[in-house]
């Protein structure tokens, strides 16, 4: 069975090592890019370790919990279990190590794919079985199939060199989003999720705020979906498929409890869509909503809240 990945993010280099390992099948990895350079938190639950072991040069630093500012409320959420702070750069560089054991790497541009199982590279193509797209936010596999894009965010970062000990990150809430300080290895890192029209503007607000230089922004888009493929032969995963959680715009724990639904199913990749779309479909709708509830009512809550970031997680997995 031919199987091409387009895109080596994570997400699509951990769907090769996985079909790799589980069925002996060795996927074609397309990617467009030399190295990568995702502006990202790198927060994950400790749960990616579950999905895989990570070497410990990689993790920056652990956070157990976070100070949630609203404008007239601090909230104090704790976290069980704790969040690990992840170097994105080199998380991409060992998920690509991985997959490029048992998987084709393939440097190259993909225009374009149809629902024959296609791929074109300008007027080159290769026909596969299955084409798993994790192609990012801006999808090229989703426009080639016209499906609807995602609701998008922008979250953009910058870093300030200072060395804190500290296991504390701290928020401050915006109004779709909210703007953030995290203690890293050897700086501080702050951001914002926020709408595109605003994202710039408030980040500039805050950084003012806490007499803050921005340099070296860095941004990308943050989908929040999901968009499913109707097709038997393509399957959408990742930023390709909004799999990103509305309240915290993480999506790498969402988009690896993806894979693994796919591959519960696979090769029956048009039963594993229909599952993600009701699963993650009706949940994305439910925590947006709650998200804008939880702004509104924030003066409701209590002083100090303990919380599993990935409260979905264990619900999918029992229904894997
Ligand atoms: C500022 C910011 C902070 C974030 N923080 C966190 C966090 O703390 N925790 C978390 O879980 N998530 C976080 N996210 C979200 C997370 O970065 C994404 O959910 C994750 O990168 C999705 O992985 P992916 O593999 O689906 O897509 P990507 O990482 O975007 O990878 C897509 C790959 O496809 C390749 N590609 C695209 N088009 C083509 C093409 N036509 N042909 C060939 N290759 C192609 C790209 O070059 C890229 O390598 C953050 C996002 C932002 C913007």
């Amino acid at each position: 069975m031919k199987i091409a990945i387009i895109g080596a993010g994570p997400v699509g280099c951990y769907a090769a090592f996985r079909i790799a390992e589980l069925f002996n099948i060795a996927p074609t990895i397309f990617e467009k890019k030399n190295k990568s350079q995702k502006p990202c938190s790198g927060l994950f639950s400790k749960r990616i370790l579950d999905f895989i072991p990570l070497p410990n040069y990689i993790i920056e630093n652990k956070i157990n919990q976070v100070e949630i500012n609203f404008p007239r409320k601090k909230v104090v959420v704790e976290f069980n279990p704790k969040l690990l702070v992840v170097n994105r750069k080199l998380f991409d560089d060992y998920l690509l190590k991985i997959a490029s054991l048992k998987s084709k790497i393939v440097k190259a541009n993909v225009k374009s794919i149809n629902t024959k199982g296609n791929v074109f590279f300008g007027k080159k193509r290769k026909k596969f079985d299955i084409i798993i797209a994790c192609d990012g936010a801006l999808s090229i596999v989703r426009k080639s199939l016209s499906l609807p894009d995602p609701e998008f965010l922008l979250g953009l970062q910058f870093f300030v060199k200072r060395k804190i000990k500290s296991s504390k990150a701290i928020t401050w809430a915006t109004e779709n989003g909210f703007f953030w300080q995290i203690p890293r290895k050897d700086k501080i890192e702050y951001g914002i999720m926020e709408s595109p029209q605003k994202a710039k503007q408030k980040l500039f607000e805050f950084s003012k705020k806490l007499k803050l230089k921005p340099k070296n922004i860095q941004g990308a888009l943050i989908p929040i979906g999901p968009v499913i493929s109707p097709y038997e032969n393509i399957f959408l995963c990742g930023d390709a498929a909004g799999l990103c959680k509305p309240w915290s715009g993480g999506g790498i724990i969402w988009s690896f409890t993806a894979i693994e639904i796919m591959l519960k199913y696979f090769p029956d990749i048009y039963k594993a869509s229909e599952k993600i779309r009701k699963i993650f479909g009706r949940k994305i709708k439910i925590y947006k909503n709650l998200s804008k509830f939880v702004r509104k009512i924030n003066f409701i809550l209590p002083p100090k809240i303990k919380i599993d970031t990935d409260w979905l997680f264990q619900e999918i997995h029992a229904k894997i």
